[in-house]
């Protein structure tokens, strides 16, 4: 058995509104060319200026990686050619990166593994994107809208041996720049974008000859691509082979990594200190500015809703998915507690009809759990909707006819039930004369209860028949607890 280091590189784009170095727009799906401008493009004398909110996104999201943030941070010139980099170097950082010596904790369940981890961070350092380069049989075609987009780097240590724990790794970063709202983290957009390094040696031997693997454009491929390449490496090192440091490229059609260069050294690249971008030294108000833009990361927000609403993890992991849908169940389960409804007995219902019913009705209207926030089912409707059916005015079956009815028709729960009358009949009196019809008709059933001969299950299997009988002469619309109390006192006085 070998032992497996893995480290990962992720990508991000930042979402700035414009480009990191220049004022063009940042945009996705534009058409060709046309987000560009002399800076982006890289003519001769122009001069780029940093734009701060990349800075700033770029600073919260080392924050929430737990890395240092030096005094001064500041910019190199990469060097290199490629057709897609017009200026033939990248602006990025290389001896300063703005977050340093970090760690995140990774926890969850893929598949059957269970999966906790902490993984450190090396840096976060601020780029820019390259353009595009499309090739369509013969001809590439070149679009530089992409040059010159925020791009923010995450390099961890070699600290993951599993592609599962890689796989894990990417989801969770994934999830914790969307509630920071830092990046969209679309993959097939290749907004966030992963490279990863693998090497394996003799256990105690420390690290190996490293791979690297590119073209890695969804978590599952992530996974795959690094099960293939330990799997690959061990076998050459049974067969006694040597192991290239090299760069391999994961083909999707035919799962399985070819190699494309070898490995470039740092020295290479030729970095230089970029002359024209000022030294960045962010002040007191600024880290401010990043400390205040801050959210409540996945990991503390699902320990946090597990103790506080009593969810189970799995349920509290799939609610804090998405920050709108955590948000969203927060917001109406404190409104429905506002109205008098227990803490947990709020957070368990709506977090039950979030995951089961508004999933399934935002799924019919081609609508995903994230968009909930701007759906009709806003939270004050779910909060009265649990307070209706915790006091009894509705029964739970009812309760998700409601929510059907209030996503197609945009009115209130209460609306819908008085419309329909779908009120749950609790008038005692009411009950017990529906009861006492019933007692008649199915006089030998009651017969059968009083006798001494009954047995116990038989007993309540009879009740039971009667409850239903009671019910359904109600139009279902009788409260179960109501009935079963009113026709057991009704029995009991028969029987004196
Ligand atoms: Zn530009």
């Amino acid at each position: 058995m070998y032992q497996t280091f893995i480290g990962l590189e992720v990508h991000i784009h930042l979402r700035t509104q414009t480009k990191v170095f220049c004022g063009c727009r940042s945009a996705f799906g534009d058409t060709p060319n046309t987000n560009i401008c002399p800076v982006c493009m890289g003519y001769p004398g122009v001069l780029p200026s940093l734009n701060i909110e990349a800075m700033r996104m770029g600073m919260m999201v080392a924050r929430a990686l737990s890395c240092h943030i030096p005094e001064k941070t500041w910019f190199e010139r990469k060097q290199y050619f490629y057709p897609d980099m017009t200026k033939n170097y990248q602006i990025s950082q290389f001896a300063s990166p703005l977050g340093q010596q970090g760690y995140v904790d990774i926890e969850g369940k893929i598949g059957s593994a269970i999966i906790s981890k902490r993984v450190r961070i090396r840096e976060c350092h601020l780029e820019e994107d390259a353009g595009k380069m499309i090739h369509a049989g013969a001809v590439s075609r070149l679009d530089y809208n992409r040059a010159g987009v925020s791009l923010l780097e995450v390099v961890t240590e070699p600290d993951m041996e599993t592609g599962e724990e890689a796989e894990l790794f990417i989801q969770q970063f994934r999830r914790m720049v969307r509630y920071l709202g830092v990046c969209d983290g679309n993959m097939e957009e290749g907004s966030l974008r992963a490279d990863a390094n693998v090497s394996i040696n003799l256990p105690g031997e420390g690290l190996g000859k490293k791979v690297e693997i590119k073209n890695l454009n969804s978590s599952r491929f992530v996974r795959l691509g690094l099960a293939y390449e330990i799997s690959r490496q061990g076998d050459l090192m049974d067969a006694g082979k040597p192991i290239i440091q090299e760069t391999r490229l994961w083909n999707e059609a035919r799962n399985e990594t070819l190699p494309m260069r070898r490995k470039e050294n740092a020295q290479d690249y030729r970095y230089f200190p970029e002359p024209d971008l000022p030294i960045f030294a962010p002040d007191a108000a600024f880290l401010q500015s990043v400390d205040s833009a801050m959210v409540e990361l996945p990991l503390p927000r699902i320990r946090r809703i597990i103790s506080a609403y009593g969810l189970g993890e799995e349920q509290a992991g799939l609610i804090c998915e998405e920050k709108s849908l955590a948000d969203y169940f927060e917001t109406a389960v404190s409104q429905a507690e506002a109205a008098g409804l227990a803490k947990n007995d709020a957070g368990i219902k709506i977090a039950n009809w979030l995951l089961q019913d508004v999933k399934r009705i935002l799924g019919k209207e081609g609508m995903d759990i994230s968009d909930i926030g701007a759906f009709r089912l806003h939270p004050a409707r779910m909060a009265s909707l649990a307070v209706m059916t915790a006091a009894g005015k509705i029964s739970g079956k009812t309760a998700k006819q409601v929510l059907d009815a209030v996503a197609a028709e945009d009115k209130d729960p209460a609306v819908i039930v008085e419309e329909r009358g779908w009120q749950l009949l609790s008038d005692p009196a009411q009950i017990a004369c529906a009861a006492r019809t019933v007692m008649q008709t199915e006089a030998a059933a009651v017969t059968e209860i009083q006798a001494s001969a009954t047995t116990d299950k038989r007993r309540s299997a009879l009740t039971a028949y009667l409850v239903g009988k009671v019910l359904a002469a109600t139009g279902g619309k009788a409260d179960p607890k109501i009935v079963n109390s009113q026709l057991e006192e009704l029995l009991r006085e028969a029987a004196k």
